[in-house]
């Protein structure tokens, strides 16, 4: 695939459902808002508040497949009984007008990528520990028993895979897991 001709870079955000992954990235871009957030397509039934083609795309699976068989992701998997890929179209289009480019996918997602963008960055989230981890996945209240064992089940596989990451950071304080990312992606810090 086509790579990006400017130095605009890929950033691959993962880590375990409930990590915070999600309110890592809000905060981000509420502070640097020249980055652009990739927004997935998914087969997973939208939660209270989340909205079409703002939070994610939501497919049958029939259409998500349709997509995948046309070559319109640039990475897909399947997570927790459900498919989410990365619309390859977009992500293109953003690194060659030379906006950094943030994903948040899975480590199967992740692992794609690692391929069609080798320069690309790939920051592994952690929790401070498992328990805290399933604290949050808990204390979000959005996911059923079924749900949230399949995804304490999926955190130790991704947490496992540590030394694939560039980088790994904690989050503990989000402040300070918020600078953090920041010098990762080596964007400087800025006041909120
Ligand atoms: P993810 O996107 O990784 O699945 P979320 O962003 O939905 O995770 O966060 C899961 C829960 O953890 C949410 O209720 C969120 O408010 C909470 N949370 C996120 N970051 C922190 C943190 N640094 N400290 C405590 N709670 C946090
Ligand atoms: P959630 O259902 O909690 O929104 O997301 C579940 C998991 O799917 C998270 O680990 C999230 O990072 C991942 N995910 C979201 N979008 C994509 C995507 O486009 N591709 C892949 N591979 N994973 C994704």
């Amino acid at each position: 695939m086509a790579r990006a001709a400017s130095s605009a870079r890929l950033t691959v955000i993962t880590g375990p459902s409930g990590v915070g992954k999600g309110t890592l990235v809000s905060r981000l871009l509420q502070r640097q808002p020249r980055i652009w957030l990739s927004i997935s397509a998914t087969t997973r039934q939208p939660r209270a508040g989340e909205v079409d083609g703002v939070h994610y795309f939501f497919l049958s699976r029939d259409a998500f497949e349709a997509q995948v068989a046309a070559g319109g992701f640039l990475e897909w998997a399947e997570f927790a009984g459900n498919l989410y890929g990365t619309p390859r179209q977009p992500v293109e289009q953003h690194l060659a007008e030379g906006r950094p480019v943030l994903l948040e996918i899975e480590l199967e997602g992740a692992r794609q990528v690692r391929h069609s963008f080798p320069s690309g960055q790939q920051l592994l989230i952690q929790p401070p520990s498992f328990e805290e981890l399933e604290r949050r996945i808990r204390g979000r209240g959005t996911d059923s028993e079924a749900a949230i064992a399949k995804r304490l089940e999926r955190a130790r596989v991704e947490l496992a895979a540590a030394a694939e990451f560039d980088a790994c950071l904690v989050n503990g304080d989000l402040e300070v897991a918020l600078a953090d990312l920041e010098q990762l992606m080596d964007l400087g810090t800025s006041k909120s």
